[in-house]
């Protein structure tokens, strides 16, 4: 492994500030752009925080404590197909323990005042800060993605912590109307509801969870989470970090496990309600249980996107942005495009540059630095993923660009799957309509925008689309034309800041309440109280 130093301050030259946090990594902002950090490296480019975090534990009153299951899973670093943990599927009584302790410190932490309660959301902010690039290095090595990707990941952590806070200090509030009648006054008070399960998926394990962990906290409620058991390694240094910040026992407790935990969390009387990011399927069960079991839920699931290139895009911008939206985390993103809409004469233009751009990809373990795609997260996702291609060649789609055998040099055990791109697909074949979430794009040719707009519409998913345009009539109609949650002009990955809802419409999302901001209408009920005096 060789060592190196990336000399940034040759590219930002003025302005650049560094705070050291680690002997190995220092972070990095330059003072003009102060949202755009990154990072200076200096040691093994290759450097993995553990080889192996052995058994995890379960975190629950305050306590990491060992579970007493006999199932166990096992956590993979899908780059080299290592086993870097053994993940408990915790018991039946262990979830109770976890709610039940939950149940209890909600009693104390609702009489927290809420000016207390943010300080402990500053301070989980900045031991994130500290620790970003080691919780960075445990997403690349558990889930493979990039270690940019991955601190992309972190920094949509940290922003969602950043944006609980500004919540509690202002949407919070109620609302009052003096004298509605004679004498009389009412309000409207926000209260929080008690303990919550938050269900997560395996793509972003630091990001998804932040969706809602620090909103539910900082408005008064308590959390019991269970993280992905593909890729529940960064959640369990996530736990210690929230352990150092002393927050009373029992507000936050992390389980780990699959449907057992979920069907547990679902069927408690003591959980107020649940929210779940993750497929279609599993999305819609926990609707319905949801519903079943009288609780409220947020349920963001499966998706299938678009991206529309119009003939006046300009192709020099587009592309690689197109590019990085069928490509990055290798596919495998809820607002990763799948399907790329060439409309009218631009067809053969994007066809090819969009081709070329891809071949250029390079694939690897991600933490190296140079390393642009990573492999998908496990072998199953792998053969599954490997099946969709079959299927597109079986229903006379034309493969233009072929990642099955790509050969990873140090790494040939990893679940690499390089850049697969179809031609000539019609919106009626599987790759065109299921969710396939791996790096295969499919690109389609449309006649005209409406037609375009018409593909989209008619597909079972609605998360994201988006159109390239120079023409601002196309993307007005776009915008207003389009049945989707988020839409990107001229983006391609079309990702709600934490201030803003994550979209998401048909069966890419169940319910009323979004992630993210949505929160403070999901974690707190409004009371309404009228007064005579
Ligand atoms: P998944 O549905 O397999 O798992 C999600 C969670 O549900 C995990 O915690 C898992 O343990 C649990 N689970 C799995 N099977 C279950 C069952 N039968 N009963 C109860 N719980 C069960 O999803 P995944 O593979 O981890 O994540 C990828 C999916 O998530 C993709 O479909 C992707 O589009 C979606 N996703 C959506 C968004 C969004 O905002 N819409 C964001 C990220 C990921």
């Amino acid at each position: 492994m060789s060592y190196f130093i990336i000399i940034l301050s040759t590219m930002f030259k003025k302005k650049i500030r560094c705070t050291n946090f680690s002997l190995s990594f220092q972070t990095c902002w330059n003072e003009e752009y102060k949202s755009t950090r990154f990072f200076i490296l200096m040691g093994k480019v290759l450097d993995e925080v553990q080889s192996n975090y052995g058994k995890l534990k379960i975190y629950i009153d305050g306590n990491f404590v060992d579970s007493k299951t006999d199932t166990w899973g096992k956590a993979y670093n899908p780059a080299k197909d290592e086993i870097i943990a053994e993940v408990p599927f915790s018991t039946k009584d262990e979830v109770r323990e976890a709610i039940q302790s939950a149940q209890e410190a909600f009693e104390k932490w609702r009489e927290v005042p809420i000016t207390t309660r943010i300080q402990y959301l500053f301070t989980l902010k900045n031991r994130l800060e500290e620790n970003a690039e080691t919780i960075a290095r445990i997403i690349t090595q558990n889930h493979g993605k990039t270690i940019q990707e991955a601190r992309g990941d972190m920094r949509r952590t940290i922003e969602n912590v950043e944006a609980a806070i500004s919540v509690a200090y202002t949407l919070y509030k109620g609302e009052h109307l003096d004298q509605v009648s004679q004498d009389i006054d009412e309000s409207v008070v926000r209260e929080p509801l008690g303990v919550f399960g938050i269900i997560t998926p395996f793509n972003f394990p630091s990001m998804v969870p932040f969706w809602f962990l620090p909103f539910a906290i900082v408005l008064g409620d308590t959390v019991v989470i269970k993280p992905s058991e593909i890729t529940p390694v960064p959640m369990d240094f996530i736990a210690k970090i929230i352990h150092s910040i002393g927050l009373p026992n029992g507000v936050i407790n992390v389980v780990h496990g699959a449907k057992d935990v979920v069907d547990e969390l679902l069927s408690n009387k003591l959980i107020q309600g649940i929210t779940f990011v993750g497929s279609t399927k599993v999305g819609k069960y926990i609707y319905e249980n949801s519903a079943k079991y009288g609780k409220r839920s947020i349920v963001q699931a499966g998706a299938k996107n678009f991206i529309v290139v119009m003939p006046d895009a300009d192709l020099n911008k587009a592309i690689p942005s197109i590019v990085s939206a069928f490509f990055g985390n290798a596919g495998q993103r809820c607002l990763a495009a799948a399907n790329l809409v060439a409309v009218g004469n631009i067809y053969d233009e994007v066809k090819r540059k969009f081709v070329e751009a891809s071949k250029q990809l390079k694939l690897g373990y991600g933490l190296d630095e140079s390393v642009d795609m990573g492999p998908v997260v496990t072998k199953d996702a792998k053969k599954r993923i490997l099946g969709y291609i079959e299927k597109g060649i079986e229903e006379g789609a034309k493969l233009l660009l072929d990642g099955r055998n790509v050969l990873v040099q140090d790494y040939p055990n990893g679940y690499f799957i390089g850049p697969t791109i179809f031609d000539e697909v019609t919106p009626e074949m599987t790759i065109a309509r299921e969710e396939i979430f791996g790096p295969v794009a499919s690109i389609i040719h449309a006649k005209s925008l409406d037609e375009a707009i018409d593909m989209i519409n008619k597909s079972e998913y609605g998360n994201a689309s988006s159109i390239f345009t120079t023409s601002g009539y196309y993307a007005r109609k776009f915008r207003r034309e389009v049945n989707a949650g988020n839409i990107g002009i001229n983006i391609g990955i079309a990702a709600p800041m934490a201030f803003f809802p994550f979209g998401g419409r048909k069966n890419s999302f169940f319910g009323v309440l979004h992630g993210q901001i949505d929160s403070v209408d999901f974690f707190t009920d409004r009371k309404v109280v009228i007064t005579r005096w």
